[in-house]
């Protein structure tokens, strides 16, 4: 065998910076339960005046997203498979929560939803495997987007939502439950990987997880 002709050395080396690239533009996530960390959870709230953002949720967003963490919203809206409201709805009001965060310098990269119900109603009657704790949106949004799922992170408010970033292997999944040390005796058991009474300590343990190394490297600068 001998050596490989100069033109097979050339495309094997831009291959290798292709792939290179690839890496390097392999997105982070964090993402979003809505109802119960993004606004209120009133009780399949669907119209704007239902809408009452939880407290810090824009710093938080600001937060996560200075540490190159692309902000997803990934919701079970059942509501919509019982009758309660229409996919349109939804969808309108979510038009008007991005409009709500754009003015706050929020961006989301994608929202995703889930109407399905098993006991909906039509076609939203049915069992989904992107209804949580089932990953399917997770999924969906990884390959929309290319997301490196081993270093994205995870906020919701019940046991379905860790379930869902748990099952996918995220690096890390945080159960926001205010309030929860109210009461020494009140005991959260939870898989999940932080429990936080409030979105600022949320944005305190990701800020502690996410590049700790470029992170300690600010430090001698
Ligand atoms: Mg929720």
């Amino acid at each position: 065998m001998g050596k490989r002709p100069i033109w097979a050395r050339i495309i094997h080396l831009i291959d290798e910076l292709c792939s290179m690239g690839k890496d390097l533009r392999t997105k982070c996530a964090l993402f979003l339960d809505r109802d119960g960390v993004i606004n209120m959870d009133t009780g399949y709230p669907h119209r704007i005046e239902d809408i009452v953002f939880i407290d810090g949720i824009f710093e938080f967003c600001r937060r996560a997203a200075a540490l190159d963490l692309a902000l997803i919203i990934a919701t079970n809206q059942a509501g919509i498979a019982r009758g309660y409201y229409a996919e349109t709805d939804f969808l309108s009001l979510m038009e008007w929560m991005k409009g709500r965060f754009a003015e706050e310098g929020i961006e989301f990269l994608d929202v995703y939803h889930c109407p399905y119900h098993p006991q909906g109603i039509g076609q939203y009657c049915r069992v989904s495997d992107e209804r949580k704790p089932a990953p399917g949106m997770l999924l969906r949004a990884m390959r929309d987007h290319a997301l490196d799922l081993a270093r994205s992170f995870l906020i919701g408010d019940r046991d379905s939502d860790i379930a869902a970033g748990k099952s996918v292997g995220l690096a890390g999944n945080i159960l926001f439950a205010p309030g929860y040390r109210n009461s020494e005796s009140q005991r959260v058991d939870s898989d999940a990987d932080a429990v936080v009474a409030t979105l600022s300590e949320a944005a305190v343990w990701l800020e502690n997880r996410v590049r700790p190394t470029s992170r300690k490297l600010d430090r001698f600068e």
